[in-house]
């Protein structure tokens, strides 16, 4: 299997100014390729520096692709640095001075004479057009004159480079309209295929634990990652083709999903919400919601589901007291007894607005997001959570769940793992409504 460095060259991503997206995208399309990726570096404007990173590159990998550093400007030093390392001539590419002269004259302008500088290349090395912008990069293969100055006698596999520019859209262009298929080309060696398997209600050594005697798997591998208050578990195939990688997942998948049940919410781009959008369209049921410490989280992630206007009546962020009691139509009782942050207070709010909407179920959502606002009694990270349900009978079903957080976590923080729980809870519900029965 042949093997890639991804190298990017930018001194403002050293500083953190601008995010290194360029690497993720190579990353994934090298997978796809079936191209091991084993460094990624960065680098800043700086020659030495940059030539550097060069050679370690091209002798460890096969294959150096570089983003950043070739525009006009006496910062971009890629195409120059790659001449250096091999003492190659920089030769001016006529048609491609033709081609950016044009684009200038294009819009009446004459070509600044620093722009000529985006039509050099290497001796030897080919164009890598740009469908997007002005800067195309380069395709070089490297000759044996090129490994010797490396060092390198006896290569078996082809040393290639590969130049792009640091912007997204246009090294994105750039890999599909020519980049991809001379890899495809030149060093085919089957694919990758993988599945991200999403759960909820399982921290990540629970799952780990559970999992252990596929975790020791080489083909196909199934790594797990946790985040976001959520698990997930890759599933990844090498294969010759993608079918065929996808076959040898497959029965993991299946192993997967069956000993995780509805812990295993979806997968790949699904989130919780996406599936309980989905359930609720399924089902042709509507919702409303009422919240208070989540401020509305729940309601923005659910309408962030395009066609969440068919089940979304109507949310409601009840923020005080008084919004509680003449909104939702919670009892002055309960908020000067119970208080707001209570089951009791959860269950008239869950009520309150699925009556007031006529839906067929109402959320609720109250608790102490902090930083202050806790007490003894009612610590930071008390969440009550309630799902009012219309029963086919018309009587009302009614489910609870409470959160103990912590009082260590952030404000979003408590919001964010409050609306994964309500989201959580709907989705059970859609399911079955036996799985909200023991919390
Ligand atoms: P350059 O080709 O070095 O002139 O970079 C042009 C612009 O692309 C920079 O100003 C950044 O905003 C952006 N950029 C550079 N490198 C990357 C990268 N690795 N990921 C995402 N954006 C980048
Ligand atoms: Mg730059």
């Amino acid at each position: 299997m042949a093997t890639a460095e991804v190298l990017c060259i930018g001194t403002e991503l050293l500083l953190g100014d601008v995010l290194d997206t360029n690497s993720q995208f190579l990353a994934q399309q090298l997978a796809l390729l079936g191209i091991n990726c084993f460094h990624r570096v960065t680098v800043g404007d700086n020659p030495e520096r940059i030539r550097e990173c060069m050679r370690t590159a091209l002798l460890r990998a096969d294959i150096l692709i570089t983003s950043g550093g070739i525009g006009p400007t006496a910062d971009d030093l890629t195409t120059e640095s790659i001449a250096q390392v091999f003492g190659a001539p920089l030769d001016v590419d006529q048609e491609v001075l033709a081609f950016i002269e044009g684009l200038f004259a294009a819009r009446g302008l004459k070509m600044p004479p620093s722009n000529a500088k985006q039509a050099l290349r290497p001796r030897g090395a080919r164009i890598l057009p740009n469908p997007v912008g002005s800067a195309p990069g380069i395709i070089w293969t490297l000759g044996p004159a090129e490994l010797a100055v490396l060092g390198l006698q006896d290569v078996q596999t082809v040393k290639s480079i590969l130049t792009f520019p640091g912007v997204p859209s246009e090294l994105k262009g750039m890999w599909a309209g020519t980049a991809r298929g001379y890899l495809e080309e030149t060093y085919a060696g089957g694919t990758i295929w993988s599945k991200e398997l999403k759960h909820y209600g399982i921290g990540e050594s629970a799952l780990a634990e559970k999992f252990a005697h596929l975790l020791d798997l080489a083909n196909p591998s199934v790594a797990p990652y946790a985040g976001n208050w959520e698990c997930r578990l890759r599933v990844a195939a090498k294969a010759a083709t993608l079918e065929e990688a996808r076959a040898l997942a497959q029965p993991v998948i299946d192993e997967i999903k069956q000993g995780s049940g509805v812990r295993c919410y979806g997968e790949d781009s699904d989130t919780l919400e996406s599936v309980v959008g989905r359930l609720l369209t399924e089902r042709g049921l509507t919702i409303a919601l009422a919240e208070s410490c989540t401020g509305g989280m729940v309601s923005e992630r659910l309408t962030n589901i395009p066609g969440s206007s068919r089940y979304i009546m109507l949310n409601a962020v009840t923020y005080s007291n008084e919004a509680k009691h003449r909104v939702l139509g919670v009892s002055e009782e309960i908020l000067n007894t119970q208080g707001a942050v209570s089951p009791e207070c959860a269950r008239a709010m869950a009520l309150g607005i699925r009556q007031l909407t006529s839906c067929d179920l109402g959320l609720s959502v109250t608790g102490i997001a902090g930083p202050d606002g806790g007490t003894e009694e009612k610590p930071i990270g008390l969440v009550y959570l309630g799902l009012s349900a219309r029963g086919a009978d018309n009587e009302e079903r009614y489910f609870a769940r409470t959160l103990r957080l912590g009082k260590r976590l952030g404000r979003h923080e408590v919001r964010w793992r409050t609306a994964q729980e309500a989201l959580n809870m709907v989705r059970l519900y859609l399911i079955d409504p036996q799985h909200l029965e023991s919390p």
